[in-house]
């Protein structure tokens, strides 16, 4: 049985910064990225404020490999027991097998990538649901009417949670906000500071408005309506700005 979803953003770092996000239904809820290592505080917090437990979390899906998203995801599985879904094309990078490439989309991501921060190791972990090429999967036995499905572009293994309400959580395909996204001007769509591929994340966000996602949730700034989107998709098709950084 589903009934209605509510999505709640657990700040990982304030301002919106970097967020995770919980769709709570009424027998549980689904994790969002698991944010960066050692940000457990941050989920619990929202949990506890809610009355709800680490078990409450029947499942953690993370929607890439950037450590934002996927750093604690080793921890939170430990503390909630639950299975983590992730997709295959990012199954290297979450086993710390393989480095990431990051394709800066702009001034902000070359100088961020310079920190080193975005390529620090974090604890591996092998994801209990693998997705594997466009295989979906139904968010009904966890009780939550939508589906976890591969939207690639971002990374090559993204994911999104698109609920049949019109909500969806797409982690990095868009964000909002200044620098590495929140902050302010969040309702201003804008690329996130790494991107592989800008013309498939196009193509995802188009897929998504028009399949009826209305409001979108994001790692970074956010929420946005779909109209917004929509301007950010016009954009990435007329902006042809590839610049690969190993
Ligand atoms: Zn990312
Ligand atoms: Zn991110």
């Amino acid at each position: 049985m589903t009934g209605p979803t509510e999505v709640v953003r657990i700040p990982i770092l304030p301002l919106g910064l970097v967020n995770a996000h919980l769709v709570v239904g009424a027998a549980g809820a689904v994790l969002v990225d698991a944010g960066l290592p050692d940000t457990e505080r941050a989920v619990e917090k929202v949990l506890r404020f809610r009355g709800m437990n680490w078990s409450d979390i029947r499942l953690i899906v993370i929607t890439h490999a950037h450590i934002d998203h996927a750093g604690n995801a080793a921890r939170l599985r430990e503390l909630t027991g639950a299975p983590v879904c992730a997709h295959e094309g990012d199954a290297q990078h979450y086993r710390q097998r393989e480095r990431m490439t990051f394709c800066a989309t702009g001034t902000f991501g070359r100088l961020f990538f310079r920190t080193g921060l975005i390529q620090r190791a974090y604890t591996p972990f092998e994801p209990d649901l693998l997705l594997k090429g466009e295989e979906v999967l139904d968010l009904a036995p966890y009780g939550i009417a939508g589906r976890v499905l591969p939207t690639p572009g971002h990374t090559c293994g993204s994911l999104s949670v698109v609920l049949h309400d019109g909500q969806a959580l797409v982690g990095d395909l868009v964000s909002s906000g200044v620098l590495l996204g929140g902050i302010v001007m969040t309702g201003t769509s804008k690329s996130p500071p790494f991107e592989d591929d800008p013309h498939q994340v196009a193509d995802e966000l188009e897929r998504l408005s028009s399949d009826g996602s209305t409001t979108f949730y994001m790692g970074h700034g956010g929420p946005l309506p779909k109209a917004e989107v929509l301007r950010h998709v016009g954009r990435l098709r007329t902006t042809s700005r590839r610049q690969g950084l190993n």
